[in-house]
């Protein structure tokens, strides 16, 4: 099948390049000249494991290409996916100025009937207000092209995102009529050859899904934050806890960690854009609310951590171990090493950093505000406090002995919760953690 993506980032360029390995043509549109002049040039513009082998070898194929004319390739296309972002407006409600932009040059561009599948997350009624721009395009053109628009939210991890939309646990996709269902049905079979699991429901029910999806995870990491903060409290340890209540069928071991704070492009404004449909449709979502409150918190416990155990930070070096929302990621939307090194600055501490992939981005970000550091050890040259933020495999097994020389200080805040109290405490740190009582 022949095929657009518009919209080249972490979803449009992983889905791309799945549907281009599994034999479509596959045209890549952005507005972004840099990232298309990057991937014709062969550079990838995010990182994300395993894609850069799948992009090139599919571009070497001729079944994937890239570029900044929306207009000449949409007359040829069967298919056009909308992948473009859903940054918060001001007020939280997911602003939907590109997903309305790309409506707009569909209407304006099609030639015979297309599908208009809405890949991005898009609050509940999106298909409407899009469907009613192509219309208007396509009257303003004088014209009676038939169409359909579909919604198909994707679910991929960063970090993860090529095997997760190579082998998809589901595909959710809402459609309104039957020729658009067989079209989907087409393009996802070749992913769920040997167990058919594409979900097709009506198209409100859809984009609800995936809020409902993203609400849901978060509230899961939100519920378990309170329980830590609680089990500090108390003296009891939320890893024997989140053990307990993994083990039970229902309940599961999934998104049950503890930690500083869900970030990411995804979470925190979905939670906010679910939280804004509620308030306009009349209706309090109490509990994602709260899900929301409790993470804002928690974003800055390991800094109070630090506080607590230092008494005042001002003059003192910390350094921050990790600075993407996740490992294997380079993305720093929400991150909450962010709030920790801003609160930091702000409090008059010096702050040394590392992060094995996403430091160009936090100097995108921050500037040089932070010393930027060549390893883990290094990172602790000096420090007399030491806050780990993202749990990179690389940094789980880290020499401490090594680590005890460089620093000048000895208090390790682990907000992660990933090392050993006892081996930590052995080797004469000051060591705190997640939901565990210390000192
Ligand atoms: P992104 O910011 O990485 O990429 C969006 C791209 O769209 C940018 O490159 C931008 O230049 C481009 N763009 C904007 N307007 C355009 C236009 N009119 N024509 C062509 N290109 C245009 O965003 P992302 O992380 O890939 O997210 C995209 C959507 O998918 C969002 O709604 C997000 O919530 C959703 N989503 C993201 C993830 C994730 O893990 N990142 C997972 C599931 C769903």
């Amino acid at each position: 099948m022949n095929i657009a993506i518009v919209g080249t980032g972490y979803v449009g360029l992983v889905s791309g390049t799945c549907f281009a390995e599994m034999g479509n043509k596959v045209t890549c549109v952005d507005v972004d000249r840099a990232k298309i002049d990057k991937l014709l040039n062969g550079e990838m513009p995010i990182y994300e494991p395993g894609l850069e082998d799948l992009v090139k070898r599919n571009v070497a194929y001729d079944r994937l290409h890239f570029t900044t004319d929306i207009t000449k390739i949409l007359g040829d296309v069967e298919v056009v996916f909308s992948a473009v972002g859903t940054p918060p407006d001001e007020d939280g409600s997911a602003d939907l100025k590109y997903v309305l932009a790309v409506a707009r040059e569909f209407g304006q561009n099609i030639n015979k009937y297309t599908i208009l599948v809405t890949k991005s997350t898009v609050p509940v009624g999106t298909a409407k207000k899009v469907k009613a721009v192509i219309q208007e395009e396509l009257d303003k053109r004088g014209v009676n092209i038939p169409f359909d628009v579909a919604s198909n939210p994707e679910f991929l991890k960063e970090g993860a995102a090529i095997k997760d939309f190579m082998s998809p646990d589901r595909v959710v996709v809402g459609v309104e009529s039957k020729q658009a269902e067989e079209v989907m049905t087409k393009l996802y079979h070749p992913f769920l050859i040997q167990n058919f699991r594409v979900i097709f429901m009506d198209i409100p029910s859809a984009e609800m899904t995936k809020y409902a999806a993203n609400a849901m995870l978060a509230t899961r990491i939100s519920f378990m934050n309170d329980i830590a903060n609680l089990c500090e409290r108390m003296g009891a340890n939320v890893d024997n806890v989140r053990k307990g209540i993994g083990a039970d069928v229902r309940i599961g071991q999934k998104f049950l960690y503890a930690g500083c704070g869900y970030g990411g492009s995804c979470f925190p404004k979905d939670v906010k854009a679910l939280i804004h449909t509620g308030i306009d449709n009349g209706y309090h979502m109490e509990v994602i609310e709260a899900v929301e409150r409790v993470n804002e918190n928690q974003k800055t416990i390991v800094y109070n951590k630090l506080l607590t155990l230092m008494g005042d930070v001002k003059g003192k070096t910390i350094a921050v171990l990790g600075l993407a929302f996740k490992p294997e990621t380079d993305d720093m939307r929400e991150a909450p090493a962010l709030v920790v090194i801003g609160k930091l600055l702000e409090a008059g501490a010096s702050v040394r950093v590392f992060d094995p992939i996403a430091m160009p981005e936090c100097k995108r970000r921050i500037g040089n505000v932070v010393t930027y550091c060549e390893n883990m050890y290094d990172v602790a040259d000096g420090a007399d406090a030491l806050a780990l933020m993202t749990e990179w495999r690389q940094f789980r097994m880290p020499t401490w002995n090594v680590i005890r020389k460089c620093m000048k200080g000895n208090v390790i805040v682990d907000g992660r919760n990933i090392y050993n109290r006892q081996e930590l405490e052995g080797l004469g740190f000051v060591y705190t953690r997640i939901g565990e009582k210390s000192l």
